[in-house]
């Protein structure tokens, strides 16, 4: 057991990430000055860091990895980076410096990335930058939520219950009026909606008719000209079908998910998912007969009991198959999924076996043409790694690189939805949060729709 002190600091919070990234939190305790008489007791274990006072704090988080480096033999990749949105900050980075090489020795100097990181930040950017562009003025995205599910996942830490169809439909009305009354909103104060995203949860858990209400109601309440794309998550193959499929084609949904996350079976019902790979295949093909679209599947490296092979083989089939977007994540257990319960430790453990799985994957998936197009890190990933929306060129979704970007309003509806509202002028989010149990957002509705009322819709320029 270590005792680390943070010298001159008031939040050891900020650093804690850094130091969890060498260290598991059962073997060490943190304290600040005004906490450090705990640690004299066994002054033997004991790390200071900061001993001076009033330095950068990123000086600081260089003094942490280099030390914690030279104790654990461990180099993360990602240096002392430790933010959700590395993308965003080498963007800003490059508005500064005008020049990626200088970006990238920034990065690397500064940061202490490992030149693959180094490169893959850039490549990403430089590909945001070519494809997607910059936000048109007075536009937002638009996300609605569906927090239902068929079974929960091991891993899950998302707003996912398993309900009635009764229950549903309560839902769903209380949903549709908020879309009418956002769109109302959004059309009197001339915000343009540039894209649409329904996730979840799994929205096509709802029954035929409620996906044909709910996408009847999008389409007639938000001004659908300008929209750039269109988005639904069919994730889970159980819940997909001929008339579901077709439905969402016919409304103008224009990409959808898949995802198997493995597509190896025993894996897919060790994580509680109730499908098999040949269900994916299935719903796949459905997916491709009933019209053009683009599909993107999620896939998750570090899976309990997988090893590289099960990894790349997951991958080559899914570059097989074709699908435009594979969306690669990197195992991260959080405090709400059922795997911490049964493991607290496991993403420490699986470190290893990520790195060579990331690595081997993204051989395969450039040799088929993939590029990385959005990238963002979470807490909590086994090694300290990300996730990455790879891409065939060309079919990137805005609405993903606008979220890692938050350069745009982003308006959440539905339980659990976060909107977010971008002031340019002060280059800033304001989170507009709705409740997240789908019960309690129906109770009470009210104050949901009197908080965007006050908060998006109340404000002069907001886009
Ligand atoms: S499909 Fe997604 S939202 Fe649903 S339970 Fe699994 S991880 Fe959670």
């Amino acid at each position: 057991m270590y005792n680390i002190i943070l010298k001159n600091i008031d939040n050891k919070y900020e650093y804690e990430e850094l130091i969890k990234i060498f260290l598991n939190p059962a073997d060490y305790r943190l304290f600040t000055d005004a906490e450090s008489e705990v640690a004299e007791e066994h002054p033997e274990a004991t790390i200071v860091f900061n001993k001076n006072a009033h330095r950068d704090k990123n000086d600081v988080k260089r003094e942490i990895y280099e030390n914690l480096s030279a104790l654990t033999g461990k180099k993360p990749e990602w240096g002392i980076l430790t933010g959700v949105r590395p993308v965003k900050l080498t963007g800003e980075m490059f508005a500064e410096a005008g020049d990626y090489d200088n970006v990238r020795r920034r990065l690397q100097q500064a940061y202490f990335l490992h030149p693959r990181k180094a490169d893959l930040l850039i490549e990403t950017l430089q590909y945001q930058q070519a494809n997607v562009g910059k936000v048109p003025q007075d536009t937002v995205g638009v996300y609605i939520g569906i927090p239902f599910c068929p079974t929960r996942c091991l891993y899950c830490s998302f707003a996912s219950n398993q309900v009635t169809a009764a229950a549903a439909e309560r839902y769903l009305q209380t949903l549709l009026q908020e879309i009418a009354f956002c769109g109302a909103q959004m059309h009197e104060k001339g915000m343009r909606t540039e894209s649409l995203y329904i996730g979840g949860g799994t929205p096509t858990s709802l029954n035929e008719s409620q996906l044909q209400r709910l996408l009847e109601a999008v389409t007639e309440s938000f001004d659908m000209s300008i929209v750039r794309e269109f988005t639904v998550e069919a994730g889970r193959p159980d819940t997909i079908n001929k008339e579901k499929l077709r439905i969402l084609h016919d409304m103008g949904v224009d990409r959808i998910s898949i995802n198997p996350q493995s597509m190896k079976d025993k894996t897919l019902e060790l994580i509680g998912r109730s499908h098999s790979a040949a269900d994916i295949e299935t719903a796949y093909k459905l997916a491709r007969e009933t019209g053009h679209w683009i599909i993107n599947c999620d896939v998750i490296a570090g899976l309990p009991e997988e090893d590289v092979e099960d990894f790349t083989a997951t991958i080559r089939r899914l570059t097989e198959m074709q699908f435009e977007n594979i969306t690669v994540h990197t195992l991260a257990v959080k405090r709400a999924s059922r795997l911490i319960d049964i493991d607290k430790d496991f993403h420490y453990k699986q470190a290893q076996v990520v790195r060579e799985q990331l690595v081997a994957g993204e051989k395969i998936l450039r040799a088929a043409g993939y590029v990385p197009y959005y990238l963002y890190r979470q807490k909590h990933m086994a090694g300290a790694f990300e996730n990455i929306g790879w891409c065939k060129p060309g079919t990137e979704s805005v609405y993903n690189v606008r979220i890692m970007e938050e350069a745009q309003t982003i308006i959440a509806l539905g339980a659990g939805g976060i909107s977010k509202v971008y002031y340019p002028d002060e280059n800033r989010l304001e989170r507009v949060p709705n409740v997240t149990n789908y019960e309690i957002y129906i109770e009470r509705f009210d104050e949901m729709l009197k908080r965007k009322e006050n908060h998006i819709f109340q404000e002069e320029k907001t886009c």
